[in-house]
């Protein structure tokens, strides 16, 4: 079989040997009774990265963000703030209100996925009450931009002279810790909670981890439970994702020059309409003019190179652990060849 380059997520790794190693060797033990080890362990070293005082391991981001809203949300009532790229907002099922009766207000995203303060504090209000700001960092929807120490300071600085706490969605908070040459603890040192994914850049099967302060957790741990999100032997994942944090954080930045290193070249490509200057970490987007995306996606695809679309004219490719440098240099060819031939639509 010819090789695929899967561009579509970075959430298609596969484990390398060394981790599927670390999963066989696993200590376990029945973690909602808490007796698993290495999940206890991950829980400790996942909020010290980021420099929260406890953590929770949760199935996916998605969960992770659910059970920070419903623990944050208490009262029948209280509301959260999330942008209007965000991924809370879009791409979750808006699952804290369906499930949770939590009404998520909209914050305008700029291009880069920052919100303004003045708006942040301007949509907080008495009652109904609005109890929390989530802040999106890498931003999903935004291209993949990292938001700076600064920007992230000024967002979390207005949300709290407004009384409301701030939860990170940071699902690729290494990504931008990485991009921005600092520490994911920096970026969110002033956000009172902190989700993250050991799903997608860092290179695990499964999971994420949702931090904060340690009472904070202890009751989030009864809300996940609610959710159906308690595990028994999660130590066979969670040390997948401890193999992730010990040794898939150094190597972020090769993926984010493969993403520079293909966005430069698409950029100059027929029919793409985009920024370059855009890509901050390992998402590459593009607008196509005048030609199909989705007739463009099944060409390439055909020539061995995945990617996805967020719309018939955006097209998105993601740069991973199983994509090499020479991966990207195989896929420039290819996609300039399915450009140059796709018929005007
Ligand atoms: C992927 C992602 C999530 C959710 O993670 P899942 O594990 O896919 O549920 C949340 N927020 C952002 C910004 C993401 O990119």
């Amino acid at each position: 079989m010819p090789r695929v380059i899967d561009l579509r997520s970075d959430t298609v790794t596969r484990p390398t040997p060394g981790m599927r190693d670390a999963m066989a060797r696993a200590e376990v033990g029945d973690d909602l009774m808490g007796d698993d080890p290495t999940t206890r362990a991950l829980e400790e070293a996942a909020a010290a990265r980021v420099g929260k005082e406890a953590g929770l391991f949760v199935p996916s981001g998605t969960m992770g963000n659910l059970v920070a809203l419903l623990t944050h949300c208490v009262e029948r009532g209280d509301e959260a703030i999330a942008g209007s790229e965000s991924h809370i907002c879009n791409h979750e099922g808006m699952g804290s209100s369906a499930l949770g009766g939590i009404p998520v207000r909209v914050a305008q995203n700029d291009v880069r996925g920052y919100m303004q303060p003045a708006e942040l504090k301007a949509l907080a209000r008495p009652w109904p009450r609005t109890v929390l700001a989530c802040i999106e960092n890498t931003h999903n929807r935004c291209g993949g931009a990292a938001l700076t120490v600064t920007e992230m300071r000024d967002m979390t600085r207005a949300a709290h002279e407004a009384g409301l706490r701030v939860h990170v969605d940071g699902a690729r908070i290494f990504n931008a810790a990485a991009a921005l040459e600092t520490e994911p603890a920096t970026l969110v040192a002033d956000a009172d909670t902190v989700q993250f994914c050991f799903s997608k850049g860092l290179g695990a099967p499964v999971g994420s981890i949702l931090t904060g302060p340690r009472d904070f957790i202890d009751r989030a741990r009864l809300i996940r439970r609610m959710a159906g999100g308690s595990m028994r032997q999660s130590g066979v994942v969670a040390a997948a994702a401890l193999y992730a944090l010990e040794h898939h954080v150094e190597r972020l930045s090769e993926d984010h020059a493969n993403a520079r290193r293909l966005a430069a070249a698409v950029a100059e490509m027929p029919h793409v309409r985009m920024d370059p200057a855009g890509t901050d970490t390992n998402i590459v987007f593009f607008d196509l003019v005048g030609v199909d995306g989705p007739e463009f996606r099944k060409r390439l695809a055909a020539e061995g190179v995945l990617c996805s679309g967020t719309s018939p004219s955006r097209i998105r490719m993601v740069t991973h652990l199983d994509v090499s440098a020479t991966d990207i240099e195989d896929a420039i060819p290819l996609i300039a060849r399915v450009l140059e031939g796709l018929p005007a639509a």
